[in-house]
């Protein structure tokens, strides 16, 4: 009677012990939900959603030539700067130089370049722009070849936007401005010249120093030339003078860092330079009390191009 009693108590716990086995299987198997991985493997998205978006992103090959930048390549596409940096291998630099020969995948123009904040997950992310995980992972650019997904802080993510999530632009600057064009400094600011001549060749990419709203873009007739203003809706205007091109509109919306038209030396000007200004609600503040300390700050000797 004992032994029976043990034999069925030890079958029980076989058939339980497998009951057990199995349920850790269909665990292990089992596709988790996207917002469930959160919970306990922060870094991982298992489920392999498919692409939902109608019509598909559209990426375009582009073979690179020798010498091109990423930010010819902006100009070229039509495309920020920081979207482009979605077209860069993974494990580049986003200003990295670009191999001639090498075939980069252009972001389609709806989409963006999302950078991976600390602890943030593919799926918080898919969520955040109103998309489904498998876009994400559709885009070839973000080599995201098999779940589950590592991401890595500071990894950029290529998010395709659907036509109906409401993309109405950010039109602020953040008061951080970019150099709009490395070169020499050929005139200071000063009272009597309150804004900054930087000497470039003529066609050098001229970049919006922030993000903002072009307010005009054309010829001025009391010397600047081609002329374009951008206002960053934050009290700051800046003002890009002598242009040989332009390459945005009145009204458009410009980030910072995009290239908004090309060195010139048209109006009152001696020679290829960008005159710079910053305007703080009006008054002409000195743009290198706000700009950064550039790496290499080029000499100006022998610069005679102003005005
Ligand atoms: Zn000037």
């Amino acid at each position: 009677m004992r032994t029976g009693k043990g034999q069925r108590s030890s079958g029980r716990w076989r058939w339980l012990s497998w009951c057990f086995a199995l349920l850790l299987v269909l665990l292990a198997v089992w596709p988790v939900r996207a917002d469930d991985s959160v919970n306990f493997l922060p870094l991982l998205s298992f489920q392999v959603a498919p692409s939902t978006l109608v019509p598909p992103p559209q990426n375009i090959p582009y073979t690179v030539r020798d010498g091109e930048t990423l930010f010819d390549l902006a100009r070229k596409f039509h495309r920020p700067l920081h979207q482009m940096a979605c077209a860069l291998p993974r494990s580049r630099a986003a200003n990295a130089p670009l191999n001639a020969g090498e075939v980069l995948l252009i972001p389609p123009e709806r989409s963006v370049c999302h950078v991976m904040a600390e602890g943030q997950t593919l799926a918080a992310v898919a969520r955040a722009y109103g998309v489904a995980l498998g876009d994400i992972v559709a885009m070839p650019q973000n080599e995201l070849r098999a779940p589950p997904y590592w991401v890595i802080p500071g990894q950029r993510i290529l998010v395709p936007l659907p036509p109906e999530v409401d993309v109405s632009p950010w039109t602020f600057g953040d008061g951080h401005f970019v150099w709009p064009v490395q070169g020499p400094l050929s005139q200071q600011w000063s009272r009597r010249h309150p804004a900054l001549d930087i000497v470039a060749p003529e066609g050098t990419l001229v970049a919006a120093a922030d993000t903002g709203v072009v307010s005009w873009a054309g010829w001025d007739t009391t010397g600047y030339g081609w002329l374009v203003v951008v206002d960053h809706g934050n009290g700051y205007r800046t003002l890009y003078a002598h242009l040989h091109s332009i390459w945005v509109g009145k009204g458009e919306r410009v980030v910072k860092g995009q290239p908004i038209g090309a060195v010139g030396t048209t109006g009152r000007s001696t020679g290829p330079h960008l005159h710079f200004e910053i305007r703080d609600y009006g008054v002409k503040v000195s743009p290198l009390t706000l700009l950064p300390t550039p790496s290499v700050y080029p000499s100006g000797d022998g610069v005679r191009a102003g005005q």
